[in-house]
């Protein structure tokens, strides 16, 4: 029975989930067929009617089946029976990006169950440590404290598996770190044909630079290995500051005081928190309770917003008053402080049920984003130059104003292998803006259509790109395919070549990437109220089933008809060398070939 319920703190989990395994008998005769071919001693564990949702309960759905195994040979018997019988694969973390990405009507695969750390200090190396993809960066920073160890970069929570974050390019907020993915040394991904391929720097390069960043359009990544830090502490402390004193001290010492910064930027009010944490040997020391921390700040927070859905020019005095009751009425009347072991000083509350629009743009350009956006919201139509009304116009705080730097010339990255798809600059600090909408009681508010679309235009117009996990809606993918010119087009070529028929493809990606329409078997999705209360959407994808169907049934009766039946084999082929053995670079050559030949079988 499937446990894993999550929700934003001012959401009701979502309905109790209802998912059960489906025995054998009631699977339907091509899945009995399949399964018959394979190794009996292989579990196979689908459930049904598990309700999938993101942590916003901004979009559910109901795959067919979903599955947690707990072995890689059960994930590689999942991926055999996908292949054959034409199913979309989606894999899913926790479910924390805040877009459609991880939604599916087809097989949906968790790796909660493959989560253990495999070894220590890997062949030597101090804090280089291996273990199973399903592992969350904060289990994976529990174990490591035990061991005196930490992760050198978070970004605002820390619950999302490993695997999932760096598939969208999680990100924290520092010029000495870039992408969390950084840390990653190597790691293992099972491709299409069930076979299992080892990369990293030196070996299979460019498919590490694709499962780097690769919105689970790849592949599964089952296995990771990262090198930690030992561990340190952090004192930080944060406090209000006029919005002038931001950008005149942008280009100066803003962001590299301590080595980490973010910015809480209120429009309304013209002023923005800032909250600063370097290294320290000094003991912990908690923070003191916050004002919105508390029952009553956030109750009272909430309860405002849910009446700004009907009065939203409430919300400059909203602003106003909570951010003056967390922080002071005045800039320079208080200061919260702590120590804080790092995995617990980077972390911060996400408030409510949001959507978030963050986009990597070029630091430098951060003064003008601001002052236009800001212009923008207060109706200075003439100094914003964004040609969308403003007018009737009403949004919320903060936009999160944050750092990185992942370009190549730093020294952050200790592979030196930048992601294809990396959204941040290759020749300089990123800024990431992230124009934050709150969803009180689930509600969706109401300004956001025109809000993101003039966000998007100001965020395109200053050379950035969206958060590939955010709810970005107003760009098009051929846009997002010259955002990326050709680091694109590897992407995609390595993509194709590594699963030709598009097992890992939804939706999302044919909407997104520039992927072949020809691959993939979820196409157009459906969306309509989840009617739980709140604004929640039910996708529903539509399969491209019966097409690919018939050229599977075509290739396997050609198979059958050879007399192959194979009890572990697949599709006419040899079941791949065991798991974790294909290590080579010669095993992805092999695999992409084998691949390719079952892929011209079909066509
Ligand atoms: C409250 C909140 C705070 C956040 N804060 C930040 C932040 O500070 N900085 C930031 O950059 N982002 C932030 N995010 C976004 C979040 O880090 C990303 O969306 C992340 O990808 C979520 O991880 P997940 O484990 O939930 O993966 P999911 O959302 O379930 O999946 C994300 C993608 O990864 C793929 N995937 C998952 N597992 C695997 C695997 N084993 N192999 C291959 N592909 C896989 C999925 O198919 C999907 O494409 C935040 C999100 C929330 C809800």
């Amino acid at each position: 029975m499937a446990s894993r319920d999550w929700a934003a703190p001012n959401l009701p989990s979502a309905r109790p989930n209802g998912a059960e395994a489906l025995r054998p008998k009631e699977f339907e005769p091509r899945l009995q067929k399949e399964l018959s071919r394979l190794d009996p001693s292989v579990p196979f564990n689908p459930e049904v009617r598990y309700l999938h949702h993101t942590w916003a309960q901004t979009f559910f759905s109901r795959p067919e089946f979903f599955f947690q195994p707990s072995t890689i040979p059960e994930l590689q018997k999942i991926v055999t029976l996908g292949r054959r019988l034409g199913k979309r694969l989606c894999v899913t973390g926790f479910g924390h990006s805040p877009s459609d990405l991880s939604l599916t009507s087809q097989w949906l695969i968790n790796l909660d169950n493959l989560s253990r750390i495999l070894e220590w200090d890997v062949g030597g190396q101090p804090g280089l440590v291996r273990f199973e993809a399903g592992r969350s960066l904060g289990g994976l920073n529990a174990a490591l404290a035990e061991k005196g160890y930490t992760l050198p970069n978070l970004g605002s929570i820390d619950v999302q598996s490993i695997a999932g974050a760096i598939s969208t390019g999680t990100h924290g907020s520092s010029l000495k770190h870039g992408l969390l993915s950084n840390s990653i040394t190597s790691l293992k991904i099972l491709l299409s044909n069930s076979e299992v391929v080892d990369c990293s720097a030196e070996k299979n390069t460019q498919l590490f630079k694709a499962a780097l960043l690769s919105l689970g359009s790849l592949g599964i990544i089952v296995e990771l290995t990262l090198q930690a830090v030992p561990d340190f502490n952090i004192k930080w402390s944060q406090s209000l500051w006029p919005l002038e004193h931001i950008l005149n001290t942008w280009d100066s010492d803003l962001w590299t005081q301590q080595e980490y910064t973010r910015v809480w930027w209120l429009p309304y009010l013209s002023r923005a928190v800032v909250w600063r944490g370097g290294r320290t040997s000094a003991p912990v020391r908690q923070p003191k309770r916050t004002f919105y921390g508390g029952i009553v700040g956030f109750t009272l927070y909430h309860n405002l917003l849910y009446l700004a859905q009907y009065i939203p020019s409430t919300l400059p005095w909203i602003e106003w008053l909570i951010f003056g009751m967390q922080y002071g009425f005045k800039p320079g009347t208080y200061e919260l402080a702590a120590v804080q072991p790092a995995r617990e000083a980077l972390l911060m509350d996400c408030l409510y049920s949001q959507f978030v629009d963050e986009w990597a743009l070029p630091l430098s350009r951060g003064p003008e984003a601001i002052r236009r956006l800001g212009a923008w919201i207060h109706g200075d139509e003439a100094t914003a130059r964004i040609p969308f009304p403003s007018s009737g116009v009403w949004v919320h705080c903060p936009i999160e104003v944050r750092v990185s730097d992942n370009s190549t010339a730093k020294t952050n990255n200790p592979s030196g292998v930048r992601p294809y798809l990396d959204p941040t600059v290759d020749n300089g600090p990123t800024l990431y803006l992230n124009a934050t909408l709150y969803r009180p009681y689930g509600r969706d508010p109401p300004c956001r259509d025109r809000y993101y679309q003039a966000f998007e235009w100001l965020m395109r117009e200053l050379g950035g790109r969206p958060h590939w996990a955010k709810n970005f809606t107003h760009v098009s993918r051929t846009e997002i395919e010259a955002m990326y010119g050709s680091d694109m087009a590897e992407f995609v070529r390595i993509r194709d070549e590594a699963d030709p028929q598009g097992l890992f493809v939804g939706e999302w990606h044919h909407r997104n990437l520039p992927v072949s329409n020809a691959v993939g078997f979820e196409a157009e999705a459906a969306v309509r109220k989840m009617g739980s209360g709140g604004d929640g959407l039910l996708w529903t994808g539509r399969s491209r089933r019966r097409q690919q169907t018939i050229q599977l049934e075509t290739a396997m009766g050609a198979v059958d008809k050879k007399g192959d039946r194979d009890d572990s084999g697949d599709d006419g082929q040899r079941l791949p060398s065991p798991p974790l053995t294909s290590t080579s670079e010669e095993s992805f050559d092999y695999m992409a070939k084998g691949e390719a030949s079952v892929y011209s079988d079909l066509h």
